[in-house]
C-alpha cells in the first residue's frame, strides 16, 4: 500500500517502522475471517484491514478521533491476523504505533482515563496480592460479573527444598500478578523443574514484564519496566549462573520476546535486549527436549483434556504445535475443538475495558470446548484461565499444574 506520511511522522523511528509495515499490506482481506472482532461485529472498521487503513490515514495526517481510538481499542491484539496474512504484515507492531500516536493526541473521556489509571496502579502495586486475597474473601457476596474475575483459591503446596543444589538453574518472573492470583502455577512449575534436575528462582530487582502498562496507554512506563528486567536478568544469564528465563504465562512471554522491538530505538538497551532474546523460553519450549524425563516422573496420565492455546502462545510466539506435541508426549488425551485459533476474549485487561465483546468471545470459546466433554481444560496463560473459569464448571488450570499433579498427586 503506497503511503505518504505526514511531516510530523516522517523521519521518525515509528514513522519509518509504520511505513515499512503499511507498504506490505496488499488489502487482500485474507485476515478478515481470522479476526474475532470482525466475526462478531461484521464491521470492516473493526477488522485488521480496516484498522490498518485507519492507521494509514492517521499517519498521513488525518485528524485523530475518539472513534478511531475505539476501533483500535476493540482490537484484542491477538495477532490472529498475522498468522494468516500471506504478505507478512506485522499488524501487532503497527497497532502499537497507532495506539501510541492516538493516545498522545486524543483525550479519553474521564471514565476511561480513570479506569485505565486504576487498573495500571492496582495491578502494578505491591499490594495487589493482598487486595486480591481480600476480593477472594468477599467473592460470595460480589455481583456475578465481578465474581467471575476472582478465582477460587488453590493450594500451592510445598516447594522442594535444596533446589539450588542443581547444576542447571533458571530464573522465573518476580513480582508478576500471576503468583498473586494463582500461586499454584509457579509452585507446580518449580516442582516439575526440580523433578528433572533444574533449580528455579526469582531474580531480585526484576518486576512486571510491562504488559499491563503497555496496553493501557503507558508505553514509556512499560519500557522502563523492560529496562529494569534487562538489567536484572542479563548479567545472571551471561555469567552462566542461570541458563534461561522461564515464563509460564504466555502473555508475559509474548511481551518479553518483544523487548527487542520495543527497545530497538534506545541506544543504551537495543543491543542488550537483543542479547536477552535467546534466553527467554516458555515453559513448554524449555521442557520439550526433556519430555521423556518429565514423563518418567509422572505416576499417572492426565485425562481427557481440551488445550486452549492462548493467542500470546499460538499467534505471538508460534508455540502451539510445540506445546501440543509436548502435552501428547506427556500423555494428555487432547480433544480437538472448533475455532481453536480464536481468542477467548481475555486479552489482558480487555475483559474489563471491553466486557461485552470479551464475554461473547468467552461463551463462544466455551461452547466449542464443552462440546468435546473434556474432564479438564488446560491452558498456558493466567488471564485466559481466570477468564474462562468464570463461565464454566469444568476445572481449568495451567497444563504444568496437571503435570505436577500427575507427578506428585
Ligand atoms: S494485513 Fe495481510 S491479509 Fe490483511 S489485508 Fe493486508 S495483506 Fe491482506
Ligand atoms: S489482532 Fe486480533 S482483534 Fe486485532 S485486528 Fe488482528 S485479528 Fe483482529
Amino acid at each position: 500500500m503506497q503511503t505518504q506520511l505526514a511531516d510530523w511522522a516522517q523521519d521518525t523511528d515509528f514513522g519509518r517502522e509504520a511505513e515499512e509495515i503499511l507498504r506490505r499490506c496488499t488489502h487482500c482481506g485474507f485476515c478478515l475471517s481470522a479476526c474475532p472482532t470482525y466475526q462478531i461485529l461484521g464491521d470492516e472498521l473493526d477488522s485488521p484491514r480496516g484498522r490498518i487503513y485507519q492507521m494509514k490515514q492517521l499517519l498521513e495526517g488525518a485528524e485523530p478521533t475518539y472513534v478511531t481510538q475505539q476501533h483500535l481499542d476493540r482490537c484484542l491484539t491477538c495477532h490472529a491476523c498475522e498468522t494468516v496474512c500471506p504478505s507478512g504484515v506485522k499488524y501487532g507492531a503497527l497497532v502499537d504505533i497507532g495506539r501510541q500516536v492516538i493516545a498522545e493526541r486524543v483525550r479519553r473521556p474521564w471514565r476511561e482515563r480513570l479506569l485505565r489509571g486504576v487498573l495500571r496502579r492496582l495491578m502494578g502495586s505491591p499490594l495487589f496480592g493482598t487486595l486480591y486475597r481480600v476480593g477472594r474473601w468477599l467473592r460470595p457476596v460480589m455481583p456475578a460479573a465481578l465474581r467471575a474475575k476472582i478465582t477460587v483459591a488453590r493450594d500451592a503446596g510445598p516447594l522442594p527444598q535444596g533446589r539450588e543444589r542443581h547444576a542447571r538453574q533458571v530464573l522465573m518472573l518476580a513480582n508478576c500478578v500471576q503468583p498473586a492470583m494463582m500461586p499454584s502455577i509457579d509452585a507446580a512449575t518449580i516442582r516439575v523443574l526440580d523433578a528433572v534436575g533444574v533449580g528455579a528462582r526469582y531474580a531480585s530487582g526484576s518486576g512486571c514484564c510491562g504488559a499491563i502498562n503497555f496496553h493501557l496507554d503507558a508505553q514509556e512506563a512499560a519500557r522502563d519496566q523492560m529496562r529494569v528486567n534487562v538489567d536484572a536478568w542479563l548479567p545472571l544469564l551471561e555469567s552462566g549462573e542461570v541458563e534461561a528465563v522461564i515464563v509460564n504465562a504466555s502473555g508475559c512471554g509474548g511481551m518479553i520476546k518483544d523487548y527487542e522491538r520495543h527497545l530497538a530505538h534506545d541506544p543504551a538497551y537495543a543491543e542488550r535486549a537483543q542479547r536477552l532474546m535467546p534466553y527467554v523460553k516458555d515453559i513448554a519450549e524449555f521442557l520439550a527436549p526433556m519430555a521423556q524425563a518429565v514423563r518418567a516422573k509422572m505416576r499417572s496420565a492426565p485425562g481427557r483434556s481440551a488445550f486452549h492455546a492462548p493467542c500470546t502462545l499460538q499467534h505471538w510466539q508460534g508455540l502451539r504445535v510445540t506445546t501440543e506435541r509436548l502435552l501428547q508426549d506427556l500423555g494428555f488425551d487432547l480433544q480437538d475443538f472448533a475455532e481453536s485459533q480464536m481468542c477467548c476474549g481475555s486479552a489482558g485487561t480487555y475483559s474489563i475495558t471491553q466486557p461485552e465483546l470479551s464475554m461473547s468471545l468467552r461463551d463462544r470459546k466455551l461452547k466449542a470446548i464443552e462440546e468435546t466433554m473434556p474432564q479438564t481444560i488446560v491452558s498456558a496463560n493466567i488471564g485466559c484461565i481466570c477468564h474462562l473459569q468464570g463461565g464454566t464448571d469444568i476445572p481449568i488450570c495451567h497444563w504444568i499444574e496437571s503435570v505436577d499433579e500427575a507427578m506428585h498427586g
